[in-house]
């Protein structure tokens, strides 16, 4: 793969499995732009700064170091030079993430961060599938390929609970469909790059499709 495939879409669609899976089988990079703000978030929450506190939020961030690896393989995250893939997961970081990527001077110093990883991955001819809710719009509206994944509130909530059991939270089906719903909602109305799709990115409802379908899908979008 060459250049960059802008994967979109709210949270619980498949869409990061499928993006780590592609880039693998495409011999391509991954970023997680979500993780950039996870990362972000739980800084915020660490030093005890409240989310809705904006300019203490970008304070905080100018000055913490977030990196996100590029491997699909092995997914990694660092605050300040230390690993916190498991941290940023946890329902804490989910309730208040939406209110960090909101501020829009976060938004653009994590954007220019995402445009420099994909700049590395594309330079030497090599290619990077990149995971979030403004690629196509925003970080990167010139990629070839951008596909907006969708699935129907109830799969969503369903696959989050799975995603929350196997890797060790509790949450039931309820209390995964309230998250989710609040988050997209969030994400969706807020005024600086709010989740959609871009006007040339083909729509991949997943509500009926296997995490395999959906690879497949999305390989045969990347190859033609
Ligand atoms: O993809 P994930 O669910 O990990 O993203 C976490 C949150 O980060 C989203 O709910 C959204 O608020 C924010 N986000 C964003 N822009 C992106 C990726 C994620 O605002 N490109």
């Amino acid at each position: 793969l060459c250049g960059v495939v802008a994967l979109d879409g709210p949270s619980g669609t498949g869409k990061t499995t499928a993006a780590r899976k592609l880039a693998t089988q495409l011999g391509a990079g991954y970023l997680d732009t979500g993780a950039m703000y996870r990362v972000a978030t739980l800084a915020v929450l660490r030093a005890g700064i409240d989310p809705a506190d904006e300019d203490a939020v970008v304070a905080l961030v100018r000055r913490t170091r977030i990196e996100v690896g590029t491997d699909p393989g092995a997914p990694s995250a660092f605050l300040d030079g230390a690993e916190v893939g498991a941290e940023i997961r946890t329902e804490d970081v989910n309730r208040a993430v939406s209110a960090v990527s909101a501020v829009p001077e976060i938004r653009e110093l994590l954007v220019a961060e995402q445009r420099r990883v994909i700049r590395e991955a594309t330079g030497s001819g090599g290619g990077i599938v990149v995971d979030g809710r403004d690629i196509g719009t925003v970080v990167a509206p010139e990629a070839p390929l951008k596909v907006f994944l969708t699935a129907s509130a109830d799969v969503r909530a369903r696959r989050r609970s799975a995603q929350d059991a196997a890797e060790g939270r509790q949450s039931s089906p309820d209390q995964a469909k309230a998250s989710v719903q609040r988050r997209d909602h969030l994400d969706s109305t807020r005024a600086t790059s709010p989740l959609r799709a871009a006007d040339d990115a083909v729509l991949l409802d997943t509500s009926d499709l296997t995490i395999d379908e959906v690879i497949t899908r999305l390989a045969e979008l990347a190859d033609g």
